[in-house]
């Protein structure tokens, strides 16, 4: 694609590498049928190819009109466009670097800007995040009085009793200086230590069943998607160096850093990327190597050959974006399931996002609820008794659907090996 940009501009080093990435563009349009929004929509303003055109436009006239904001705000950066693009155009990169420019302009309603501010601010912070969850009730109780978008976030809102992960009362420990045993650093985060602390307790019981240490590092937090996606670079940037810092004294000592969630690890393996050009690149770099989703570190570890599930199911396997398109993990949770002896059955339009993303489906209720709908239907169709889903905003917008249990694979992997344990 022809480009427009001046000298000038192309001295700005970041700008000049997004207008590589926007060159290499052809406009072929094999992307068009991977884009769940442009699916739903029609409009190829909501297509990977229209969007590019957009950010061409907004990055040249470094102007942020109203189309750029609208189109690329409806973007789930679920980068299925990414995974079939035969020119291989980084379009996350490409999208990370418009929405940064988004965030700068002043192109918001004070609506949007304060929600996005209480996202960002809330979701990275356990603590607080678990407290306003307490509210919930309250929340739905006075539900008819409450302003459309809150009603759906309130919609959104797990059920269940909201119990935070203890990292000390499952067993994690302290990393150690040569240890005798693999020693794999779990991201606790943010969002999942609330909303399905169970997740982080099954994984702790099959890495250390596998002969893993499990260990915590202290000052790792929230890998910084929220602020990412929102746009928020600074706030980005200063998270993912805290992170950094915190690991880099270990980085010699570990063998992973585990996320239980997989736009956590999609997010930890851009951190060599998003500090490139930092002191700490280096490390950022170590991080991005180290960086595996659990089903990664089973594989790692080995599964005993004689696990196997107490009760066989017909399992539904949903496929994270930020697994099979941003890391590339695609067989592997088929094949693990298959081995403990479930039938494994995968719905129609597999590539195409649930609408979860995030914070899509509180910031995009409509188009976020037509994707889920859409998925829901599709997981229906393979008359599932259990859908496994490795990201927890999947698994939310998707249980909210469906009559079945959705669950992480790491859980039935859990139930698998949960038969070999010692009793107590
Ligand atoms: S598939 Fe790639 S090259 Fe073709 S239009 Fe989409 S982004 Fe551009
Ligand atoms: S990231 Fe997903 S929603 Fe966004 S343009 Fe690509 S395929 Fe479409």
């Amino acid at each position: 694609m022809r480009t427009r940009f001046t000298e000038a501009q192309l001295g700005d080093p970041d700008l000049a590498v997004a207008a590589e990435q926007l060159r290499s563009c052809v406009h072929c349009g094999f992307c068009l049928p991977a884009c769940p929004t442009y699916a739903v929509t029609g409009n190829e303003l909501d297509s990977p190819r229209g969007r590019i055109v957009l950010m061409q436009e907004l990055l040249q006239s470094e102007e942020v009109g109203p189309a750029v904001v609208t189109h690329l705000d409806r973007c789930l950066s679920c980068l299925a466009c990414q995974t079939v693009c035969p020119s291989g155009v980084d379009y996350m990169h490409l999208v990370d670097h418009a929405r940064a420019r988004i965030e700068a302009a002043p192109a918001r309603s004070a609506l949007q800007r304060w929600q996005r501010a209480v996202l960002g601010w809330l979701l990275p912070r356990p603590a607080a995040f678990r407290w306003a969850l307490v509210g919930l009730p309250l929340g739905r109780a006075l539900s008819p009085l409450l302003p459309a978008w809150m009603r759906s976030w309130l919609q959104l809102a797990p059920a269940q009793r909201i119990r935070r992960f203890d990292p000390a009362g499952a067993g994690v420990a302290a990393p150690v200086v040569a240890p005798e045993q693999p020693q794999v650093a779990l991201l606790v985060g943010c969002v999942q230590s609330v909303l399905d602390a169970d997740v982080h307790d099954a994984t702790v019981r099959v890495l250390q069943s596998l002969g893993a240490r499990v260990v915590q590092i202290r000052g790792l937090g929230c890998c910084g998607a929220v602020a990412h996606h929102l746009g928020q670079h600074q706030t980005t940037v200063e998270r993912v160096r805290a992170n950094v810092a915190a690991l880099q004294p270990h980085l010699e000592h570990l063998q992973a850093v585990v996320s239980t969630v997989s736009g956590c690890g999609t997010m930890l393996e851009d951190y060599a990327h998003l500090l490139r050009d930092d002191p700490l690149a280096p490390a950022a770099a170590r991080v991005s190597e180290l960086s595996m989703d659990v089903l990664e570190v089973v594989q790692l570890l080995g599964l005993p050959e004689d696990a196997v599930a107490p009760e066989p199911k017909r399992v539904a396997y949903h496929a994270a974006c930020s697994l099979q398109h941003g890391q590339g993990v695609r067989s592997l949770p088929v094949e693990l399931l298959r081995g403990l002896g479930h039938t494994v059955v995968q719905p129609a339009d597999a590539h195409l996002c649930c609408g979860s993303a995030g914070t899509y489906n509180l910031l995009q209720p409509e188009l976020a609820a037509q994707l889920g709908d859409r998925k829901a239907e599709a997981l229906r169709a393979v008359a599932a008794d259990v859908i496994a889903a490795g990201n927890v905003g999947c698994a939310l917008q998707i249980g909210g659907r469906v009559a079945v249990a959705v669950r992480h694979p790491i859980q039935l992997i859990d139930d698998a090996l949960e038969t070999r344990r010692p009793p107590g």
